[in-house]
């Protein structure tokens, strides 16, 4: 609770935030919709408020867009016993005093007389409490912007609005071609049929990854592999949504246009397109179109008695579908989009035997548990991931008649309870560094380092540099010999560190 000043702000801001919005629906209700809408919006606007103090989650449109597009297994994992609560004070209460209130039919002149009167005096009240403190409200309004997203049920109903624009704005048809000048070079004399695992990971976050620095081991057996590692990538969003389509688009975070992201094909159509077989697997909530018309399999929450609770399943079921898709002859990319830590029930993201820091927290409800129950859950969850990479990799290795690699990037970070804030999602302009620093790693087999040229020290010399989620798509064209104009050499993990290859003539 502000105290002094600030609570004069507050009081203030409240009563003005409160006068505005009854003056606007005064205008706008009638004596038959005015009951109906309210009690809509009091339900809605309980369940804005339990998880924007819950997990200091402000709403604008993407994290309406997360919401809208939570599964059902997602959202079971967010109904508890506290927001049942939750909602009966702060709906059923409203509801019960609504059904209550006597709406009295007034002759039409009357009525309207009345109408602007109350609008009028809420205006006139809304002016007397700002005046006074103008400059700090304008202040406020002018460098705390995303403050509107913690105003319901403005915030949900602006956002809805703005979502439901752009989706009526986006073109049904099919999406823009990009990179239309695309091509492979030619493969050398003998060469290999090539398998690029792309494992998209989900909500972990660098400061928690043992690789990245962090005291905890929380990936002891990736430690033991020879891998190319960057510890800090700056994600191109705090949420699935704004990243996972980002990833796989040339623009980034530099020129973030998501419109454009959404119109226009993804680097899997450009694989696709010059010969590479693509297949996305999918252990989370889809591909966000980034695999539109492509090839792609979705596990099923009963996919696997072992793996499998019924609605979710743990990475590893991942692992045997992958092996499945590997017997495809020709060159192959696999997109792996896997559950992690994804939260807040980071206790379901692994199995009994990697629960190693305890006590976890075992529930849902973030809020009972401790902040160190909540990261030992969280870290047992990244165990686990460290140990289905590894596992990965192990069979990766194995593979006789393969150049093979794999890249494992996360797809954003997470707030464990720092400053109070938990979750994602928060406006990436104020979105604190855990949020947006995710790990990288990278695993080049000798066949494929040797047929790309590719020089692994000069790679790993390389990867303290500053590297964001814009340099995948590049990275990606770059590793499997690509061509177009598209691509930027600048954002290419590899154009620094490759030999010219062995089947180009030697310069005389
Ligand atoms: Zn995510």
């Amino acid at each position: 609770m502000p105290d002094g000043p600030d609570l004069l702000l507050f009081a203030g801001l409240l009563i003005a935030v409160t006068a505005l919005q009854f003056a606007v629906l005064a205008l706008l209700l009638t004596r038959r919709t005015v009951r109906p809408v309210l009690a809509v919006l009091f339900v809605a606007t309980a369940f804005a408020t339990f998880y924007m103090d819950r997990y200091s989650v402000f709403i604008n449109p993407e994290m309406l867009q997360n919401v809208l597009h939570t599964d059902w297994p997602e959202a079971r994992e967010l109904l508890t016993p506290e927001l049942g609560l939750h909602l009966l004070l702060y709906a059923g209460l409203p509801l019960m005093l609504l059904s209550r209130v006597q709406i009295r039919e007034r002759p039409m002149s009357r009525a309207l007389g009345t109408r602007l009167l109350a609008v009028t005096a809420a205006l006139v009240l809304a002016a007397l409490v700002v005046f006074p403190q103008f400059r700090t409200v304008s202040s406020l309004v002018r460098n705390h912007r995303e403050a509107r997203h913690l105003i319901t049920p403005t915030n949900y109903l602006s956002s809805g609005f703005r979502l439901a624009r752009s989706a009526v704005a986006a073109p049904a048809g099919p999406r823009e071609v990009i990179a239309a000048d695309a091509h492979r070079a030619a493969a050398a004399a003998g060469q290999r049929p090539r398998l690029l695992v792309l494992a998209i990971g989900e909500t972990v976050r660098s400061a928690n990854f043992g690789l990245s620095g962090y005291a905890r081991d929380t990936t002891p057996e990736l430690r033991k592999l020879d891998l190319v590692t960057w510890p800090r990538v700056q994600a191109c969003g705090t949420s699935t949504e704004v990243s996972v389509p980002c990833l796989f688009a040339p623009v980034g975070r530099r020129d973030y246009d998501e419109a454009r992201i959404r119109r226009e094909q993804s680097l899997l159509h450009v694989l696709d397109r010059v010969g590479f077989k693509v297949l996305w697997l999918d252990n989370q909530s889809g591909c966000k179109g980034v695999c539109d018309g492509l090839p792609s399999e979705r596990i099923a929450g009963d996919a696997d008695p072992l793996l499998c609770d019924g609605e979710r399943c743990l990475d590893a079921v991942l692992l045997p579908r992958l092996a499945a898709a590997a017997m495809e002859p020709g060159d192959l990319v696999v997109v792996l989009h896997l559950l992690g830590n994804h939260g807040p029930a980071y206790f379901r993201r692994y199995p009994e035997e990697f629960r190693r820091f305890t006590p976890t927290c075992d529930s849902s409800e973030l809020s009972a548990c401790s902040d160190a129950e909540i990261v030992n859950a969280y870290d047992n969850a990244i165990l686990y991931t460290d140990h289905v990479l590894a596992a990965m990799l192990a069979w990766l290795q194995a593979l006789p008649d393969r150049d093979a690699a794999l890249i494992y990037v996360s797809d954003h970070g997470e707030s464990l309870g720092e400053n109070g804030i938990y979750l994602h999602g928060l406006p990436y302009a104020i979105a604190p560094a855990v949020q947006r620093e995710v790990p990288m790693l990278m695993w080049l087999s000798d066949g494929l380092l040797e047929s790309t040229g590719v020089d692994e020290d000069c790679l790993k010399a390389e990867a303290g540099a500053a590297v964001a989620h814009d340099h995948f798509f590049h990275s990606v064209l770059g590793l499997l010999d690509v061509s177009t104009s598209v691509h930027e050499p600048s954002l290419d993990l590899f154009a620094g560190c490759r030999r010219p290859r062995a089947t180009a003539p030697p310069p005389r």
